[in-house]
């Protein structure tokens, strides 16, 4: 699933379109595609994992969901959900979740939370971990509303890079932990971007899809965990289980 970075990729790739009149529009999805003919696309946003072509008292929500592609001037053998076409070319989203939305997309979004956005509070994002209670970290920071645009792959390599594990309770974790999990999402996402623009993501994975610790040289463990049951990759030797001990957090560490 593409995750906040890579929609910022995306929303870079189609900002030619920006101002640009659609002379057709048509797809699988149940969109009122007659109203889109016509119509000046006045911009492009991202909000965590959703692209927003942004038009006058109306915006379309796009989400890959987990196959989610696109194409920009070209076409697949598949029907795309949504294809917008231009005087001078096209854009073809296939896989994927579409909405129109009759507001303006400004004033629907919460930018504080969006991970890649120059809006994003980091004192917002440590308050949504220590208000979580008996939550497991694994799931709030897939939780959309609280960090948007983390996916799996932030959410293990965030959690590895601050020695916490997925498990791990919000009630438990001390203020200066939750600090450095803050500033750990942000700075891998504005990482995850650049290295995604030049192919080098895969190469700064210490622990999804991984074999090896690279701290301790010892296996990598796969779980499924939290409620959200998505897959976890952690070294249960150098991530501490914070959980709570008679109101008190303990370090579960055996390094
Ligand atoms: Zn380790």
């Amino acid at each position: 699933m593409p995750e906040g970075p890579s929609i910022v990729i995306l929303k870079e790739k189609v900002v030619s379109f920006k101002g640009k009149i659609i002379t057709a529009a048509s797809g699988s999805s149940t969109l009122d595609f007659e109203k889109l003919s016509g119509e000046k696309i006045l911009d492009f946003k991202s909000w965590g994992k959703h692209l927003l072509i942004c038009f006058k008292g109306f915006f379309i929500r796009i989400h890959l969901l987990m196959f989610g592609t696109y194409l920009i001037n070209d076409r697949k053998a598949l029907q795309p959900k949504l294809s917008l076409q231009f005087s001078d070319g096209e854009l073809n989203f296939y896989t994927c979740h579409v909405l129109l939305v009759e507001k303006e997309a400004s004033k629907m979004y919460n930018w504080e939370t969006d991970i890649m956005s120059d809006e994003w509070s980091s004192l917002q994002a440590g308050k949504a971990i220590a208000h979580s209670g008996k939550e497991k970290i694994c799931d709030i920071l897939l939780d959309q509303e609280k960090f948007s645009g983390v996916g799996n792959i932030i959410k293990n390599e965030v959690l590895f890079r601050a020695s916490v594990h997925p498990e791990s309770i919000a009630d438990a974790l001390p203020p200066d932990k939750i600090k450095e999990l803050v500033n750990e999402v942000r700075q891998y996402s504005l990482d995850f971007y650049k290295w995604k623009k030049t192919n080098q993501l895969s190469r700064h994975w210490f622990v999804y899809h991984q074999k090896t610790c690279p701290r301790c040289r010892l296996p990598i463990k796969i779980k499924k965990t939290g409620k959200g049951k998505r897959m976890s990759y952690y070294c249960d030797n150098c991530q501490v289980v914070y959980e709570l001990k008679n109101n008190l957090y303990e370090k579960n560490n055996i390094a």
